[in-house]
């Protein structure tokens, strides 16, 4: 069976892709910006919007494990993660709280 249901619309606009600076959070980790830090991952309520991201957070990524910035910006997991961002495969739910674009809903058909 066959029916319509509205369905939100949100387009990603990463705005660590348009100059928002990266941070570093207590735990010694370069994060690609101030909201995405691992430590969120702690509280009680944590509702999952970090998955997908744990690669950044290795410990041989960590500030104090790597000669320069350069190391962790150009490491296959930070590479990986921002292609996943412009290629929209691997979109992270905080991404999409902090940097999607709502531009409201659309019909969209529903297949039971
Ligand atoms: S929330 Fe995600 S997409 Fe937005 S600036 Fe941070 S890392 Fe980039």
């Amino acid at each position: 069976m066959i029916h319509t249901s509205q369905e939100r619309i949100i387009v990603l606009k990463p705005k660590c892709a348009k100059g928002k600076s990266f941070a570093l959070n207590a735990q010694g980790y370069l994060l690609p910006c101030c909201w995405t830090d691992p430590l969120r991952k702690l509280k009680p309520n944590y509702d999952g919007n970090m998955d997908g991201m744990d690669d950044l957070f290795k410990e041989e990524l960590k500030i104090e494990n790597v000669d320069t910035i350069e190391d962790i910006i150009l490491s296959t997991e930070w590479l990986d993660f921002f292609n996943g961002l412009t290629k929209r495969t691997c979109i992270p739910k905080i991404c999409m709280k902090y940097c999607g674009d709502d531009r409201g809903t659309r019909e969209a058909e529903v297949h039971d």
